[in-house]
């Protein structure tokens, strides 16, 4: 089973979830083009990442765990308007529906986790953020991670360090909150926004 959190020096790599990995063939494994097709959502045409089956098996509700093809290479969606959370190189798919918890690439919800190991949703960052002015969130992760005590591969849906959400999510709150708090200041921020919604 591939660790992505497993040594401080594979971090940085496999946190830098930019959706443009390579392919992810197994080491032998001579790629071909049924090999790039099988990458691809089928629903979406969005290259996946390759997780895990025991991700699969941890995220599927009872039903839908009694039916997966275990002979399938699986990939994870990130496609936030897919509905496709999983799809195995020859056909099984798995969708939003199918999952016990909330993805958080396909659910916006504040309440979603970031950090599925060590409980960081949207909600908490923002009020941390709110609160305080900064975010502990990725420090406090990284350090976790550092002692061993992440478990990506079972807990986060997309098999993999979450520290890339994390980073996203810190920036997307702290330009919600500025926005909140230059609004309630009657301030217009550079017109841009009001701008667009004068009619
Ligand atoms: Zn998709």
């Amino acid at each position: 089973m591939s660790s992505c959190c497993s040594t401080q020096q594979t971090l940085d790599a496999s946190c830098a979830d930019t959706g443009q990995e390579s392919l992810g063939v197994a080491p032998g494994v001579v790629s071909t083009s049924s090999d790039a097709d099988a990458a691809l959502c089928a629903s979406c045409g969005q290259k996946g990442r390759e997780v895990d089956v025991l991700t699969v098996k941890s995220m599927l509700t009872p039903s839908a765990l009694a039916t997966l093809d275990i002979s399938q290479r699986f990939r994870f969606c990130s496609h936030p308007a897919c509905k496709v959370v999983y799809f195995g190189h020859t056909g099984q798919q798995f969708l939003i529906e199918d999952m016990s918890i909330p993805v958080f690439q396909k659910d916006t919800r504040p309440s979603v986790p970031v950090c599925y190991c060590f409980g960081w949703t949207r909600a908490r960052i923002r009020e941390e953020l709110s609160s305080t002015g900064t975010s502990t969130a990725a420090a406090s992760i990284s350090a976790h991670i550092k002692a061993g005590r992440c478990a990506c591969e079972v807990n986060n849906p997309q098999g993999a360090c979450c520290l890339g959400n994390v980073a996203s999510s810190v920036k997307e709150a702290r330009q919600q909150l500025t926005h909140v708090s230059v609004n309630s200041a009657q301030t217009a921020p550079r017109g841009v926004f009001e701008a667009q919604e004068v009619h």
